[in-house]
């Protein structure tokens, strides 16, 4: 190990992403991506783009997807900011609104990712514990000093608040920025980008790697008042004034505007989701009630960490958290209603029904 090794390590550590395995004959629900392909739409336009201009440098200002997005929104389009997958939108926005010495609040059980982006810029944080039943305790986050981030929907618990308890966390943090991440609105969820023209100091986080089937383009968007966008532009521009390259904007653009398409597959998934959870009650398990394309599950006496390698076995990959609290729970992303039976079957198996 050099000498060098602690500098290295002081600031990192890393979020550990789910397994990605690249065989095409697995039952992948660990990642939460969507089961049905992108809008035909989106591919009309990737594969204009192909025959086209790739030579050319991207626009750096993104102003055709950031009008289409401002449009869908109900937002004018310096409300709204593009990046690379709403990973790296989250990671400029930590380093933009938060500050060194100035505690954030998070709750305990969340998305990972934020404890890393906390420990990299040196942030002081407080993570606060979900209720017995799983759900964020709303009085909780009041008064913090730093500045407020949750995921709404939660993950992986897939809990939602409801748009009035987002408005208490905002009518009490007037002064420091709120971030909803809301990578999962679209399976059932309210929605906080009604309330930007009330709250100058709310972010509003989405993404089209979920309900738009775009994982592997990595597209992210925030919206929220002008400044704060402002802010995230100068944040972006420091370290790479393309963020993102001519096919993700085509392809962001075309995804946001097939509207038709969009509502087809989210209600298909939210209707599996519906079935599924019915199916897996019938059976023991304990589900909590999802506003997302996943359900967090545990059955009554056979271990989840079991349930997890045993279908792995089978070639269907769920997702297990090795931590405390949500050791016995899994999540399981919701696929085609053909990779649900069959996860079901198995399932059966496994705890011998
Ligand atoms: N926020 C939450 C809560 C998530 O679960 C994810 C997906 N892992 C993301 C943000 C990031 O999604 P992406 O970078 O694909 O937009």
């Amino acid at each position: 190990m050099s000498k060098f090794w602690s500098e290295v390590t002081k600031h990192t550590e890393p979020y550990v992403p789910g397994e990605q395995p690249q065989s095409t004959s697995i039952i992948k629900l660990n990642t939460n991506e969507n089961p049905y392909p992108p809008s035909p739409k989106v591919l009309k336009a990737i594969k204009q783009l192909v025959n086209g201009d790739l030579r050319l440098y991207p626009s750096p200002t993104a102003a055709d997807l950031k009008l289409t997005a401002a449009k869908y929104f109900g937002v004018n389009e310096k409300q709204v900011f593009v990046g690379n997958g709403s990973d790296e939108v989250l990671a400029f926005s930590f380093l933009g609104f938060f500050n060194p010495g100035e505690e954030i609040f998070f709750p305990d059980i969340t998305y990972s990712f934020y404890p890393v982006y906390a420990n990299l810029y040196g942030l002081n944080y407080r993570e606060v514990p979900l209720a017995e039943d799983f759900t964020i305790p709303v009085e909780q986050f009041f008064n913090s000093p730093g500045g407020v981030i949750f995921p709404n929907p939660n993950a992986p618990t897939g809990l939602a608040l409801s748009l009035d308890q987002v408005e208490q966390i905002l009518q009490h943090n007037r002064e420091k920025v709120v971030i909803v991440d809301e990578a999962y609105i679209d399976f059932g969820g309210e929605s906080a980008t009604a309330l930007i023209p009330k709250y100058e100091n709310l972010l509003v986080i989405q993404t089209l790697s979920k309900s738009r089937s775009l994982a592997g383009m990595r597209i992210g968007l925030a919206l929220g008042n002008e400044q704060l966008i402002e802010g995230l532009e100068r944040i972006k521009n420091s370290f790479n004034s393309y963020t993102l390259d001519r096919l993700a904007l085509v392809a962001g653009k075309a995804a946001i505007e097939d509207v038709n398409y969009f509502n087809e597959t989210r209600e298909k998934i939210i209707n599996t989701r519906e079935r599924v959870a019915k199916e897996l009650k019938d059976l023991s398990f304990h589900v909590l009630e999802s506003k997302t394309n996943f359900l967090f599950i545990r059955h009554g006496t056979v271990p989840s960490q079991l349930i997890y390698e045993k279908l792995k076995e089978q070639g269907i990959y769920i997702r297990y958290f090795n931590k405390n609290r949500i050791d016995q729970f899994v999540r399981v992303t919701i696929g085609t209603d053909e990779e649900m039976d069959t996860f079901i079957k198995a399932i059966k198996q496994i705890i011998g029904k």
